[in-house]
């Protein structure tokens, strides 16, 4: 049922200077009507809602507002029973979760796999007073580029908008640091356990050119390199100079290569919209009754 509920009623009676002149009008009374004090109407009470937490609190802290009530009834808290029943809430709801952040056009990352992570960037030009290119749109670039790619071991990229190199890029599988006249290209160099510095690769002009050469330094790796060898040790086993004879110096191959990058990139899917999509991998996340398994 739509209730109006009358806060409060704005009318010269609640502000006995409105229409007199010689009052002047306060600050209050210029603000447009809603953001006056007191005259807020909602159309309709919110919907009744309970709201149930389970905190793991060892006991109430004397600052803790909430409605909140002690477990009393002398036996073990269910812990066991409530995660059982929270994980099997979660797992039939994940599909519906991701079936909404796909809507919103947010997909799934690659934070664990043997695949493309997140490139970092400095603030570069964009920001930065240092700044000789523009390094978060060449690194968004480069993200957008290589989403979904999957590789022998993680990829790690960098573009720094300077020398300076605050994005740390000589240390990463592909370092892209920018120049006035253009950017550097570093590969193979790994920040992990054992940090190896990356190896000068060659100088380029545009961000094309920057594309270019690290997808096909990449494809190059993804063709050649074993099952979890970083590009460090992939660049170690053939030699920097084989993969600069194939990449750098020789043109045709050079493109050869990333058009099968660019080309092996069109089949990406998300892996949480497969699964919204396609109701055979839906059924993965389906309770499966204890009943059924007896
Ligand atoms: S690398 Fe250069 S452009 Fe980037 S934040 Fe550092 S000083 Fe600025």
């Amino acid at each position: 049922m739509n209730r109006v509920i009358p806060i409060a009623v704005d009318s010269p009676a609640a502000h006995p200077s409105a229409g007199n002149d010689s009052v002047p009008h306060s600050a209050a009374q210029s603000l447009p009507h809603y953001m006056r004090a007191g005259t807020l109407q909602l159309a309709a009470l919110p919907p009744l809602s309970l709201y149930v937490h389970l905190p793991w609190c060892l006991k109430k802290c004397p600052y803790c507002d909430f409605n909140s009530h002690e477990w009393r009834t002398g036996g073990a808290i269910p812990e066991r029973a409530y995660l059982a029943a929270l994980r099997a809430d979660l797992d039939a709801a994940l599909p519906l979760i991701w079936e909404d952040l796909g809507k919103a056009g947010m997909v799934s990352g690659h934070a664990y796999g043997k695949s493309i992570r997140t490139v970092k960037t400095c603030v570069g030009a964009e920001h930065c007073r240092f700044g000789t290119q523009l390094s978060m749109t060449m690194g968004v670039k480069l993200e957008k580029m290589l989403f979904g790619m999957w590789a022998p071991h993680k990829v790690k990229l960098a573009v720094s908008g300077c020398p300076r190199n605050c994005a740390e890029a000589g240390i990463k599988d592909v370092g892209v640091i920018g120049l006035d006249s253009g950017y550097e290209l570093y590969v193979a160099g790994n920040g992990g356990i054992k940090t190896d510095v990356a190896q000068f690769f060659c100088k380029v002009e545009t961000d094309d050119e920057v594309m270019e050469y690290s997808g096909a330094f990449l494809q190059l790796y993804r063709e050649e390199g074993y099952y979890l060898e970083r590009t460090v040790h992939y660049v170690n086993r053939v030699g920097l100079d084989y993969v600069k004879t194939r990449v750098v110096e020789d043109a045709s191959n050079r493109k050869a290569l990333f058009e099968r990058l660019l080309y092996a990139l069109q089949g990406y899917e998300d892996p949480w919209l497969e699964r919204v999509r396609d109701d055979r991998k839906r059924r993965e996340f389906r309770l499966i009754p204890v009943e059924a398994l007896a």
